[in-house]
């Protein structure tokens, strides 16, 4: 029977916590009386996840369980999801039980109502240092400034897309995939349900600093130009102020009989324009990579298996 909802949970090394996610979402789609799956997306987790997954799909039809052959990110585990899943209505929620899965019912609601995308929006956040805190307030705002897209502010991966949204996002052939921007890019009618993130159920962010870096420039990458055009206006800029100085230099040279003593000077304006120049060959270099990966065309994730009870029709 084809469920009307699906679940997409990506986890990488989620041992604690996975089997108390599985009881809550269980809990909670049980509920709501209608048909479901659950997608467990192992994202290479080197702990016993797979195993406990495993074993709710032995005793329970519902769970599905994709298995990656390594760890090939968040992004890369939702995409996966969004392939494998076959419901009407399709959520994404994390494993860690962050987003508290309360909130589905509600977000079941306002599809109901005739909305295609229903996205979680943070009113707070807790349990997260002030760190994370700070940067992504500043990444949302400052990605919201750089791109043409509409993107909602302090809303990360917990939502629910409709059939069709799903099935669109999946036709984009990019393999960089910043999820919550596509889903913005396809447009249709979308809607936000506010909702406080909790503490971590169990167990630590499985997103490291570095990791949250190449998120934040793979999310800027491909969705603005912005980066490029502010290498051309730093370019201007500079042009500018060294015509300023020759200027001057020629100024002094021929009206006043000041020695020219400009070694210091000399030296920073190189190690400036030379900085500058670095950077700016730095941000190219980030689009040309990108680039690259998109011609080689490599498949987003490798899946090693796939453990359900019934095999999908
Ligand atoms: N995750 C993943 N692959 C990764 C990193 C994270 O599948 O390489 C999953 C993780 O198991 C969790 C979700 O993505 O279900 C969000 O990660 P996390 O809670 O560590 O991020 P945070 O909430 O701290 O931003
Ligand atoms: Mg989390």
């Amino acid at each position: 029977m084809k469920p009307v909802y699906s679940v997409i949970i990506p986890a990488y090394n989620e041992e604690e916590g996975i089997a108390e996610a599985y009881r809550r979402l269980t809990c909670v789609m049980r509920d709501m009386g209608e048909p479901y799956e659950l997608i467990f997306v192992n994202d290479g987790s080197r702990d016993g996840t797979a195993a406990i997954i495993a074993e709710c799909c032995a005793k329970d039809a519902s769970v599905r369980l994709v298995n990656f052959t390594r760890n090939f990110g968040h992004m890369q585990a939702i995409s996966a999801g969004m392939e494998y899943a076959r419901g009407a209505a399709v959520f994404v929620i994390d494993a860690d039980l962050q987003d508290p899965p309360e909130v589905l019912p509600l977000m079941a609601a306002k599809w109901k109502e005739g909305y295609h995308v229903v996205y979680g929006q943070r009113l707070q956040r807790k349990g997260e240092t002030w760190f994370k805190k700070a940067t992504s307030k500043l990444f949302y705002r400052v990605l919201r400034r750089m791109t043409t897209v509409d993107l909602p502010l302090d809303t990360g991966e917990f939502r629910l897309i409709d059939r069709k949204v799903c099935d669109a996002v999946n036709r984009l052939p990019e393999k960089n995939r910043y999820v919550r921007g596509l889903v913005s890019w396809v447009g249709f009618k979308q809607t936000a349900v506010e909702y406080v993130r909790q503490e971590r159920f169990a167990g630590q962010t499985k997103y490291s600093l570095r990791k949250m870096f190449a998120f934040a420039t793979d999310a800027i990458i491909s969705f603005s130009y912005k980066p490029l055009k502010l290498a051309t206006a730093l370019g201007f800029f500079i042009s500018l102020l060294s015509f300023a100085y020759m200027i001057f230099i020629f100024y002094q040279r021929l009206f006043t009989d000041q020695t020219i003593d400009g070694w210091a000077s000399t030296v920073v304006i190189i190690l400036f324009s030379q900085g500058i120049v670095l950077v700016v060959l730095g941000m190219m270099g980030e689009y040309i990579g990108r680039i690259y990966e998109e011609i080689k065309g490599r498949p987003l994730y490798v899946v090693q298996e796939v453990v359900e009870q019934e095999k999908s029709s």
